[in-house]
């Protein structure tokens, strides 16, 4: 995030802990979060600690947009230290559960003995320069002139000695950090009001509009399989459909009509929902959609057929590309004897052609 795009100063900070670590950079990335908004959150590295190589730190360093002056910040930083039971003393190597650092203040170039900015030790050791070039890779140093990234390039790496520990933070933190990216890089202020929280709500939305990834078939049917006599069809028309395409992570949205003819088993009627939200809540085509569908179906509970249609109403067509508002895509896919019986496969569609609803009626 370029300095010259938002209003507020970027500030750059450095944490690291070396007790109780990963609850201690956990609680005080959600406590930066609470007071800044949303974060740039580099990825989390371990080493031995400067003054002694028995003890063994976690590092980070995230970034914010803040309107505090720096004499405020300084003083909110040491608070959070505080609250987090960070007692300062002049041994060597202490227990430190928590340590924030101010690395970068904008363009700021203060030193006043006490406070130096940017950072003193920004370019001689690892664990700050490594992750700061990581979210501030293109900003400029103010004294050297040189981007974070040459630096790093530059740093010698035969004494490097830290490990990069992966998957540190959620899925949606990882999110949070690329959606606070993408809207940054349309040339939106990512530090105006009414955008504070919306990397944070995008994850959000994003990870539950994609959680048939976290579902399984298995976990779905538990339970909801129940022997029955009955040869006559089974059909659920209409369940609705949200799905997001994986072309343009644009939605598609319609119906779902499920037909099956038992074979000594039916389904929970609920469940043929669930099965429809297990897989559109993933990255989809609707031709995709329909076949894992029926392929789901068939597979629960051995069916003599399955039919499955899916009208759909894409965005990718109506708000961008060919801009077609009405056009709705249908697929089939149809399976056992709804294939191989014409007058099967028609019963079912006239069942379904029969008082349909538009996909968003
Ligand atoms: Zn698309």
């Amino acid at each position: 995030m370029s300095a010259g795009l938002n209003k507020m100063p970027t500030v750059y900070v450095s944490i690291g802990s070396n007790t109780a670590r990963e609850k201690n950079i956990v609680a005080a990335v959600a406590t930066l979060k609470k007071h800044f908004g949303t974060l740039r959150i580099s990825n989390v590295y371990e080493s031995a600690s400067v003054d002694s190589s028995d003890t063994f730190y976690y590092n980070l360093v995230v970034g914010f947009g803040s309107d505090l002056s720096l004499t405020q910040l300084a003083t909110q930083l040491r608070q959070i230290e505080l609250q987090q039971g960070r007692v300062r003393t002049a041994e060597k190597s202490p227990q430190v559960s928590i340590d924030l650092d101010l690395l970068l203040y904008g363009d700021a170039v203060i030193d006043d003995g006490a406070l130096q900015i940017p950072h003193r030790d920004i370019e001689r050791y690892a664990f700050m320069l490594q992750p700061l070039a990581e979210i501030a890779a293109d900003a400029i140093h103010p004294v050297k002139g040189k981007s974070y990234r040459s630096l790093w390039q530059q740093f010698d790496k035969s004494v490097l000695n830290q490990q990069c520990i992966k998957n540190f933070f959620s899925k949606e933190d990882v999110m949070e950090d690329y959606f606070a990216k993408i809207i940054t890089a349309i040339g939106e202020d990512i530090t105006r009001e009414g955008l504070l929280d919306t990397p944070k709500r995008a994850a959000k939305a994003f990870k539950f509009l994609n959680n048939g990834y976290e579902k399984n078939l298995d976990d779905i049917l538990n339970g909801a399989i129940f022997a029955a006599d009955t040869e006559d069809m089974v059909i659920v028309k209409n369940i609705e459909l949200y799905s997001l395409c994986e072309h343009h992570l644009l939605p598609f949205i319609g119906k779902c009509h499920i037909a099956y003819l038992p074979n000594g088993n039916v389904l929970g009627l609920s469940k043929l929902a669930r099965i429809v939200d297990m897989y559109a809540r993933r990255l989809q085509i609707q031709e995709k959609l329909t076949k894992q569908i029926a392929d789901a179906v068939q597979t629960a509970i051995n069916a003599r057929g399955v039919a499955v249609v899916i009208e759909a109403q894409h965005l990718c067509m109506m708000m961008r590309g060919v801009e077609k508002q009405n056009s709705v895509m249908t697929t089939s896919v149809m399976l056992g004897t709804f294939r191989q019986h014409i007058s099967t496969r028609a019963e079912f569609l006239s069942l379904i052609n029969n008082n349909r609803a538009t996909p968003f009626g």
